[in-house]
């Protein structure tokens, strides 16, 4: 049974909301240095991501990576991860908080603690356009987890193998000849690109649609430190039905990498880890 309101329980609702962190304390990225940086870049690299699957990547500290789906609307789940510590990756979750539900144009990925830095900081992105839509719903989420094998299976009892959580796991232990039981540890929650989703207004249900991405869009993103990327060509495709199933159209993503000159990059130095000093209230870090 649910409980009676209070006699004053539409003016507790009637609280105005207040931005947990307001942006304007974050440091802000300098696009016009980062066009610069692109002005002076050529492709030094591809890779192609087939359908239902995924591939890895590596990108230089001051590189770029753009994800295009060349050949059918397709999203693609993104892992990072500092390409010479693993422990450092996307953080999804305070990437969220700073930024909000979904990231566009001059955000960033923000890693894992104790570094918690900008990995990544987003420089392009062809669907900027979108903004929210009449549903709540909006592009390049980091509010969903990945699609996964142990969902399915508490749901529906299934055993699927193509989730974007089992493609991130091949894919890390394939580019670093790791096992599986190794390598799975290693995945985390991502960036869903090009994914249209939001929360139900009425239930707060998170909710998917049809991803608006079309041959000639992109996202394009500038490597703050060395990146080992991994990205998987979602077995849902355009997430306009259903995912963990090989029932719906999927496409390949593709993955290019543009270097600038050293010339171009130089001055230019990745953010440095967090400044907290670790002692969490005990004294010098021994
Ligand atoms: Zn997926």
């Amino acid at each position: 049974m649910p409980f009676d309101p209070p006699a004053d329980a539409d003016a507790r609702r009637a609280v105005p909301p207040v931005i947990c962190y307001p942006d304007d304390n974050l440091p802000r990225p300098d696009l016009a240095l980062y066009a610069d940086f692109r002005g002076a870049a050529e492709k030094t690299d591809e890779v192609v991501v087939p359908p239902r699957d995924a591939r890895c990547f590596e990108v230089p500290a001051g590189s770029f990576f753009r994800i295009s789906a060349p050949e059918g609307a397709q999203v693609g789940d993104l892992n990072l991860w500092n390409a010479t510590d693993l422990s450092e990756r996307f953080y999804s979750g305070k990437t969220r908080a700073l930024h909000g539900t979904h990231l566009t144009t001059g955000e960033r990925m923000w890693s894992s603690f104790p570094h918690l830095r900008p990995m990544a900081t987003i420089t392009a992105d062809t669907l900027d356009w979108y903004g929210i839509d009449a549903f709540g719903g909006s592009v390049h989420d980091v509010i969903g987890t990945r699609c996964d094998p142990y969902t399915g299976n508490l749901l529906s009892g299934s055993q699927y193998h193509h989730c974007c959580h089992s493609n991130l796991t091949r894919a890390l232990a394939d580019h670093r000849q790791l096992s599986l039981s190794e390598a799975e540890p290693h995945v985390h929650d991502v960036l869903n690109v090009f994914m249209c989703t939001g929360f139900t207004r009425d239930t707060g249900q998170y909710f998917m649609k049809a991803s608006p991405v079309r041959p000639g869009d992109h996202l394009e993103i500038f490597a703050e430190i060395g990146l080992l990327g991994a990205l998987s060509a979602c077995p849902g495709g355009d997430c306009s039905s259903e995912h963990s199933s090989d029932s719906a159209a999927c496409y390949p993503l593709r993955v290019e990498i543009f270097t600038p000159t050293a010339e171009a990059l130089a001055g230019w130095h990745s953010p440095p880890s967090n400044g907290y000093d670790r002692t969490h209230g005990r004294g010098p870090v021994r």
